[in-house]
């Protein structure tokens, strides 16, 4: 099989500063026996996510629309490099007349079945100036079925990053505005706890997909902050798949068993069980007993008669 996959001769395409930088990054990864990277693409419908997988591949490999006309399924681009291989995977937007849709989401599960995913692009926009109710959908189907364990794989990616920001605000405010908004979402979409956050920042990473993205003298396409975004976009997956965490596999149990962040809610009614029986009633026990052995109260004593007034 491994045969049929193409060599991937976009890198070509990339000025001669990108390709090298590319090529080095890759060879890191070879260093740590990675030699294969599946990359899920996933986001609302229209935000850029097929502009992005073409940019990476350096080809047109997937169609781009500027209207929300993507076909139903999901579409794996496989491309060979000195024995490294990228997969990336990009998906359909999941929302449909203001919902997630379900059966979208079943027939990318299906699709992903028997994959490892080893990074998750969140794709949006920067020139976006609230995070909505649809992202919060997007961002708790994504934690339903993979887990929340699929955010220590994630890079929130932002496109249409070449913007003026709106009167009074400069770029790097209205960068970490934005990107704050976005990160909380996905904080409580994905339940992730105070606690656990030190160890699972999910890093914001540019992107300009626009043939009138400026470039450096190099010819590579940069980010207002001068930054070429294509290498900084591949090393900051490269760190992610080297942080520690689990690449996110997904198997017939991951895909038809309960919601992976609900797993242990069969325990639930076990643990009340075990409340009512060692908490609540011994509880009781001692509380009657209490009253068993209770002398009367001064208050009572002086009702019947029998104490005098002393308050
Ligand atoms: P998808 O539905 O998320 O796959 O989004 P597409 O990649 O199909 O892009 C939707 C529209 O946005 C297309 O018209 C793209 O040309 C445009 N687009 C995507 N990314 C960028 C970007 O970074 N900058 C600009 N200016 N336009 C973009
Ligand atoms: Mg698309």
């Amino acid at each position: 099989m491994a045969s049929q996959i193409r060599e991937w001769t976009g890198i070509q395409q990339f000025p001669a500063a990108t390709q090298t930088k590319l090529l080095q990054l890759l060879g890191k990864l070879k260093q740590e026996n990675v030699s294969t990277l599946t990359i899920l693409v996933m986001g609302k419908g229209g935000v850029g996510k097929s502009s992005t997988v073409n940019s990476l591949i350096g080809e047109r490999v997937v169609s781009v629309s500027a209207f929300q006309s993507e076909g139903p399924r999901p579409v794996m681009v496989s491309r060979t490099r000195a024995g490294f291989t990228l997969n990336i995977i990009d998906t359909p937007g999941l929302i449909e007349g203001g919902y997630v849709n379900d059966q979208a989401l079943q027939i990318i599960k299906q699709f992903l079945l028997n994959k490892t995913i080893d990074v998750l692009l969140y794709v949006d926009r920067l020139d976006a100036y609230r995070v909505d109710n649809l992202d919060k959908q997007v961002i708790k189907a994504i934690t339903d079925s993979f887990g929340k364990g699929i955010w220590r794989r994630a890079l929130v990616v932002l496109t249409h990053a070449q913007l003026s920001p709106p009167d009074g605000l400069n770029y790097d405010e209205f960068l970490s505005r934005r990107s704050e908004a976005l990160l909380k979402e996905v904080r409580l979409g994905a339940r992730i706890k105070k606690q656990e956050l030190q160890d699972s920042a999910i890093p914001v990473v540019l992107v300009e997909n626009s043939g009138r993205c400026r470039t450096n003298d190099d010819g590579e396409k940069i980010l207002p902050s001068g930054a070429a975004w294509i290498p900084n976009l591949v090393e900051i997956i490269t760190e992610v798949v080297s942080n520690g965490s689990k690449a996110i596999v997904v198997d017939k149990k991951l895909i038809e068993g309960p919601n992976p962040n609900e797993k242990h809610k069969f325990l639930i009614p076990l643990l009340l069980a075990f409340q009512y029986f060692f908490i609540v009633k011994p509880i009781q026990r001692a509380i009657k007993g209490d009253i068993a052995k209770e002398s009367k109260p001064l208050w009572e004593l002086r009702d019947m008669g029998l104490a005098r007034h002393r308050f």
